[in-house]
């Protein structure tokens, strides 16, 4: 039951928002209340907005009726300010237009892009967006903009404060402002008059204060992310580019920004990085200060330099990909990652020189190397964006780890770095460790900690007093300097700026949140104890996932994430039914696990794309499949080994369903046949499967061909789909893909072997995948037999025809076969016997999850171009979310993970892929009609010599 108050906004609300988009149960209410901080709040109510007329109506409401509002873009702040216990406003992921300027110089974009979205759209003319956080596949431009995050590269010359041009702002009482246009300026005159004299008033006063002025000045030569930009204050005259600038870095505390405008930077493509290992932290910070000095007075030209002390060299000294050496370093050695970027080759060495002149001085453990080779460099790159989930992933189970953010004044570095271990040390933080954007002054430290202890949360405020006399106080250095303030050091704000400066941030907040409801406690908060509140702890759940730092990189990869939870909101959930049933509240986890059991596990893909985007390699799909798994009952259990015991009984079984339902379909026509069969559907409560026209018609395959004998063999393993499933009535091809694959192979000389007891044969995935791992493994061990004996004990090579079961033999099988899915065996077989005339009709390729997670992707890409002068890939889909069966059983997670697809290929004319089922679902919500790459690939080749 809401209180009256909000009970009152929602029953408002929901008449002008759709009510799928208004959350008020206790899953998604939970499932939101997590950022990727250590706090938490639980928001009343949350609501997913994709247009700014839906903002205005929330903020209007709200503020008539006193209630507190927090907008959130991707979650992944690190100080608690994403979160909220009232309403909590999620900018959905279809709140994501953009536009360019003709020279591409301007790029305008609405909250939900994400930083790398924003930089894919400007990769092909050598340009990006300035503000470079580590977090950019996940964080949205909301929050990088509202956060004024930055990272290794951007420094305080190219970050959201230095490269905003224009806003379309909402505020408080739901008034919008475009300060690109004159007549809305004009409006805003008119309507805020009195505001903006005030905020005129603000800035004469500021810059008429010497103290402050000189203080601010001072305080921006380093970044700053703590408290309000005063520096919007001194920087401009013009009182609508102070009022946009102080909303950079405001944490939405004083408007919700609809859309921005940025002045896109360079992208130089020639760049060299060097590992450069130091004697001791004062050495590395000592030549730090010297390259800064030479940058600035642009006697070298540097973008980066980042540095690792010992501690965190040693947390990465056993990735394969470091050097051995590392591990015999002593306790001091301290490393710089630099890197340096040209306008082409010939400068790129100029300055490479110019950097290894100028630390010939200092006292190095190794010579002084730059590589140019881009696959070392991105390396020690990854690693390096490793570090802070590399603590994570060996931390205590139930322990969090925290980030701190500080930047000191470079002259002071290497002082304030030892001063700074040696507190680790008073406070017995053993494990931390120290890295950042040293350039900048910026360090990262980061630490474990134990939340659930009140003896361990006086350590933890104890070491945060210390570090803030230290960082604010004697060196005059900042708290937060790219992760904004939140409510993490918002009871210092005033420590490190001082009284009169502080008085000034209060008197912006009252000026455009009068009454305090735009996220309260961010940023301003005269709770001194307010960083010690609302702490999150991370109660341990399964292994699966119990190194989940809940830091949300997953989000955008997930099919799900749209539809219904995404994979650390499935964390989340799960690891608060696993504290609940410890606390013997097993009526509350039972209304939990209610509610997940449609949100969490019926709608999870198992496809494991998270795995491949989360630092700690978290696979929430194996958590589904666990939990699928212990739901099933011995009844169901007794049937699947009945149906993997007679698996050709299965199948025939399915062929006879395939082939009355496209009987039905030749009768009633897909119009009719599209009504009856959703009707039907929705009288079993949608136990039965989704009818498509799509849906393939049953087949049988030959495998009785002549043929000649040759001394290329390879073997041949039709997947039980592949077996079954033909082409659907609407497709154009005319050849089933097993005779195209006999074709194809034939053309390259194979002679093609088949295995003995095909029909009854299968990877084990349909078992699997909803958690009958005893016959799944019956089943793939029965076909690892079966192949090892046909294909000679791996002398000849295994194709299967489908690539998510290629994926699930290569995992099952334990012998030494070599087992290819149509992609690689392509590559690696077909590629050197046949002669390819590639179509300039534009196609599109569909990489299925398990290509993917094969490192797949470049080659499909690859062997598509070789078919075709025009290839256009869908940056927007993943996975398509049909999870082998599940898209005929819950066809809206299919529909969800492919709703931009239809947009993004407009002008395509074909479509591939190496997935059957995927290949429904791909056509269904395409219009295209998606077929194996086998027959473009037949299509398009001639044997060579020919
Ligand atoms: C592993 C890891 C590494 C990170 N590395 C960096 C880094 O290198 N540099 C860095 O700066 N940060 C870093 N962060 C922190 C964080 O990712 C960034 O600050 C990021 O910009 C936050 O964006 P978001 O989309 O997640 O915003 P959210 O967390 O959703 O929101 C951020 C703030 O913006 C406000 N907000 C969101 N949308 C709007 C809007 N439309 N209008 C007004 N206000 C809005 C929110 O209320 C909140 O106060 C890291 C985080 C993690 C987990
Ligand atoms: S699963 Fe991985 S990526 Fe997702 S929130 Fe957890 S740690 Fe981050
Ligand atoms: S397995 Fe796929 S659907 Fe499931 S949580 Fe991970 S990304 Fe989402």
């Amino acid at each position: 039951m809401l209180e009256k108050s909000y009970q009152e906004f929602y029953d408002k609300i929901s008449q002008k928002i759709d009510k799928k988009a208004i959350f008020t149960d206790k899953l998604h209410i939970l499932a939101y209340g997590t950022d990727a901080s250590f706090y938490r709040l639980i928001p009343k109510i949350v609501i997913k907005v994709n247009k700014a007329e839906q903002v205005q109506d929330i903020l209007k409401l709200s503020n008539d009726l006193n209630l507190s509002v927090t907008f959130r873009a991707a979650g992944t702040s690190l100080s608690g300010q994403a979160i909220s216990d009232s309403i909590l406003i999620v900018t959905s992921r279809d709140f994501k237009e953009f536009r360019l300027n003709e020279d591409k110089s301007e790029i305008s974009l609405q909250p939900s892009i994400t930083g790398q979205e924003a930089n894919n759209i400007l990769a092909p003319y050598g340009k990006k967006i300035g503000p470079d956080p580590a977090s950019i596949n996940a964080c949205m431009i909301g929050g990088i903009a509202a956060n004024n995050a930055s990272g290794m590269c951007c420094g305080i010359s190219q970050n959201s404060y230095k490269t905003l041009k224009s806003m379309k702002l909402i505020f408080n009482d739901g008034t919008k402002l475009n300060t690109a246009c004159s007549n809305s300026k004009k409006e805003f005159r008119k309507s805020h008059g009195k505001f903006l004299e005030d905020l005129l008033k603000l800035s004469k006063n500021t810059k008429e204060n010497e103290n402050l002025r000189k203080k601010i000045e001072k305080k921006y030569k380093i970044k700053n992310t703590c408290g309000y930009s005063l520096n919007a204050l001194i920087d401009f005259d013009d009182e609508f580019e102070i009022l946009q600038h102080l909303i950079i870095g405001s944490e939405g505390t004083l408007a919700f920004i609809e859309e921005i405008t940025y002045y896109t930077v360079e992208d130089y493509k020639d760049k060299a990085s060097a590992l450069i290992y130091f004697k001791d932290v004062k050495e590395a910070c000592s030549a730090v200060t010297k390259l800064k000095l030479a940058k600035e007075n642009r006697s070298i030209s540097v973008d980066a330099v980042e540095l690792m002390d010992r501690a965190g060299l040693r947390s990465i000294e056993n990735d394969p990909a470091m050097p051995s050496f590392i591990k015999d370093f002593d306790d001091e050695v301290t490393a710089l990652l630099i890197e340096t970027r040209a306008i082409d080759n010939k400068n790129l060495d100029i300055q490479i020189e110019q950097i290894e002149n100028l630390l010939k001085e200092f006292k190095v453990v190794k010579d002084i190397y730059f590589t140019k080779d881009v696959k070392e460099y991105t390396l020690y790159w990854k690693i390096r964006k490793g570090l802070f989930p590399a603590v994570g992933a060996v931390r205590e189970n139930g322990t969090t780890v925290i980030i701190e953010d500080v930047a000191y004044p470079i002259e002071c570095l290497a002082q304030a770095t030892l001063e700074l271990q040696e507190l680790f040390r008073k406070h017995n933080y053993s494990e931390a460790l120290i890295f950042g954007h040293a350039l900048e002054g910026n360090f990262h430290f980061v630490f474990t900690q134990d939340f659930s202890i009140p003896s361990e949360v006086k350590r933890y405020d104890e070491f945060m007093n210390d570090v803030v006399s230290s960082v604010a106080l004697k060196y005059q250095g900042s708290l937060k300097a790219e992760h904004g303030t939140g409510r993490n050091m918002a009871s210092f704000v005033e420590i490190e700026w001082g009284k009169t400066a502080y008085d000034m941030m209060k008197k912006i907040k009252n000026l455009f949140d009068p009454k305090n409801l735009l996220n309260p406690g961010v940023i301003i908060n005269d709770d001194k104890q307010a960083h010690l509140k609302d702490l999150k702890a991370l109660p341990q759940t399964n292994e699966l996932v119990d190194k989940c730092i809940e830091c949300g990189f997953c989000e955008p990869t997930c099919p799900s994430n749209d539809l219904s939870l995404t994979p650390r909101q499935r964390i989340v959930i799960n690891r608060e039914i696993s504290r609940l049933k410890r606390l013997g509240e097993e009526k509350e986890a039972k209304e939990y696990e209610k509610l997940y059991q449609y949100d969490g596990i019926e709608t999870c893909a198992t496809c494991s794309l998270c795995s491949s985007a989360c630092p700690v390699k978290i696979d929430t799909g194996s958590l589904t499949k666990y939990l699928r798994a212990e739901q099933i009952t011995s009844k169901e259990n007794f049937l699947a080994s009945k149906i993997a015991d007679n698996f050709s009984l299965t199948l025939g079984t399915m062929k006879f369903g395939l082939k009355s339902s496209n009987a039905f379909h030749e009768i009633l026509g897909t119009s009719n046949m599209k009504k009856v069969s959703s009707k039907a559907r929705k009288l079993s409560k949608n136990s039965i499967p989704k009818w498509s026209p799509y849906l393939p018609k049953a087949i049988n395959i030959n495998t009785k061909f002549e043929q000649k004998t040759q001394d290329k063999k390879v073997v041949y393993f039709p997947s039980c789909i592949n077996r079954t499933m033909g082409r659907n009535s609407k497709t154009s091809v005319d050849e089933e893909l097993f005779d195209v694959t006999i074709k194809l192979l034939k053309k390259a000389g194979f002679e093609i072997l088949f295995p003995k007891n095909l029909k009854t044969l299968c990877c084990g995935m349909p078992f699997s995948s909803k958690g009958f791992n005893t016959q799944a493994k019956q089943k793939s061990d029965e076909l690892e037999k079966e192949l090892q004996e046909i294909s000679k004990n791996g002398l000849y090579p295994i194709l299967c025809d489908t690539s998510p079961c290629t994926k699930k033999m290569l995992e099952g099988f334990t012998s030494e076969l070599k087992i290819y899915e149509p992609i690689k065996f392509t590559m690696e077989f077909l590629v050197k016997h046949l002669d390819f005339k590639s179509i300039d009709e534009p196609i599109t390729i569909h990489t299925t999850c398990s290509s993917r997670k094969m490192g797949l992707e470049e080659d499909f890409i690859k062997l598509a171009q070789m078919c075709s002068s025009k290839v256009i890939i869908p940056k927007d889909v993943k996975c398509c979310g049909f999870a082998g069966d599940r898209g005929f059983t819950y066809p809206e997670l299919n529909k969800s993970a492919l709703r931009n697809l239809k947009n993004e290929i407009k002008d395509v004319k074909y479509a591939f892929s190496t997935s059957k089922t995927c290949e429904i679902g791909l056509s269904e919500y395409s219009g295209l009609d998606y077929n194996s790459i086998f027959y473009l690939i037949n299509q398009v080749t001639i044997a060579k010599n020919n």
